[in-house]
């Protein structure tokens, strides 16, 4: 049942995987180190969801997740566009699924990576906020005449958690001059943004449009796709967004009113919200002292948000019979040496919780698998694949109570 992360390279759900159970048998085994588990029927539910619901076409921003298992799943549930940022991503994603069509929208690049992409891989798509940059992918690309390229617009981060609207982007005001020059060079001509992670309201993308809308008004360009970028949100205690399907509609009523020809594509990037159901942890306390909880991964773990940046995970006692004491806010430290290994929550578990009890902390598949690192000798590649529902989800509302009812392959 246990398989090395790297083992995993299979179909999945196949009749090759050997059991499949749910979180509470995984805390039964009494593991020493943390175990991460993996839902594939969450991510294909969520890629399903996508490429039947978004008005456009949704291509997976690999960041987010790199897991080449994840990323087979997602294909086999209609993702064919991902979203790669460097060229160890662009290589993953061609060896992976040498079918798929990458975009390399990472507005920075080395122009080495620029050029094995397009002539190794056979990348097209650009994203690019400078008129260096578009001299960059010209010189790289020896001034093709196939590419599509997309300009990055600085939009306004106000309504997610997480900003990403310092580092990239021209201002709409300023775009001019660049969507100029690229429109020149392109075969088609995009603009793109990012609202930043985890957007709370469809608001996010309304805006952002309306700045698209004036700098197309003022370029007076021909613009052939507009990307709409990640910022999807999932769910997590204390951010439970509206449903994915008001976002859709804000960007569909949007982008049909822009100045743009009837031919052109809409698309989006979404990271987080393919992959945040995929995967979970299983941790066991290794000590308590008052309110906090000593455990085996942290913030150089799977936790890294919850650390750095206070991202509240939903977390859940695994123990047999249920505890039925009431809920208690609980911090949490990680295992390693550093005072920094620290999660400030607040976590709620039953208040009788105690060393030895294993507990899940879920709505991990996002950031959380990818930035784990072995930090001070801690941290585990074991990985198992679990058909229970992941503790929350976007996709549907059945409770994991209900559906527990094992599937046996
Ligand atoms: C990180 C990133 C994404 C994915 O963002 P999510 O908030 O995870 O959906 C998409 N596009 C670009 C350019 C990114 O940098």
């Amino acid at each position: 049942m246990h398989q090395d992360h790297c083992a995993l390279g299979l179909a999945p759900l196949s009749t090759d995987v050997p059991t499949v159970s749910g979180a509470i048998d995984i805390a039964q085994g009494k593991p020493v180190q943390p175990v991460t588990l993996v839902r594939p029927h969450a991510a294909a539910r969520a890629a399903r969801f996508f490429v039947e619901k978004f008005p456009g076409r949704s291509m997976y921003a690999v960041k987010a997740n790199p897991s080449p298992e994840l990323i087979r799943i997602l294909w086999d549930n209609g993702i064919t566009h991902y979203d790669v940022a460097s060229i160890a991503e662009v290589r993953l994603v061609a060896r992976t699924l040498p079918d798929a069509t990458l975009c390399f929208m990472h507005p920075v690049k080395a122009e080495e990576a620029i050029a094995e992409a397009y002539f190794t891989h056979g990348v097209r798509t650009f994203s690019l906020d400078s008129l260096e940059e578009l001299e960059k992918i010209m010189r790289a690309t020896r001034n093709a005449a196939d590419l599509t390229l997309c300009v990055r617009l600085r939009v306004s981060s106000e309504h997610s958690k997480l900003s990403l609207a310092s580092k990239f982007g021209v201002a709409p005001h300023e775009a001019k001059p660049l969507l100029f020059a690229a429109r020149q060079a392109a075969d088609a001509l995009g603009i793109c943004f990012h609202v930043g992670s985890q957007a709370m309201t469809p608001d996010a993308y309304a805006d952002a449009m309306e700045r698209v809308r004036a700098a197309i008004v003022e370029a007076a360009v021909t613009v052939d796709v507009i990307d709409v970028g990640g910022g999807f949100p999932s769910s997590y205690p204390g951010m439970e967004p509206p449903p994915l399907e008001a976002y859709f509609e804000t960007i569909h009523r949007a982008f049909e009113s822009l100045p743009i020809s009837y031919s052109a594509e809409l698309w989006a990037e979404p990271g987080r919200a393919l992959c945040a159901e995929y995967s979970s942890i299983v941790v066991r306390v290794e000590k308590r002292r008052g309110n906090e909880l000593y455990i085996n991964d942290g913030a150089y773990g799977a936790l890294f948000d919850a650390a750095h940046i206070g991202w509240r995970f939903p977390v859940a006692l695994l123990r047999e019979p249920e505890s039925t004491v009431r809920d208690h806010p609980f911090s949490f430290y990680g295992p390693t040496c550093d005072d920094i290994d620290h999660m400030q929550g607040p976590f709620l578990l039953p208040a009788d919780i105690q060393t030895s009890d294993y507990f899940e902390i879920g709505m991990l598949g996002a950031y959380g698998s990818a930035m784990r690192t072995a930090f001070n000798g801690f941290g585990s590649d074991e990985t198992v694949i679990v058909a229970d529902e992941p503790m929350v989800s976007m996709y549907t509302t059945v409770e994991r109570e209900a559906a527990s009812n094992v599937v046996k392959l």
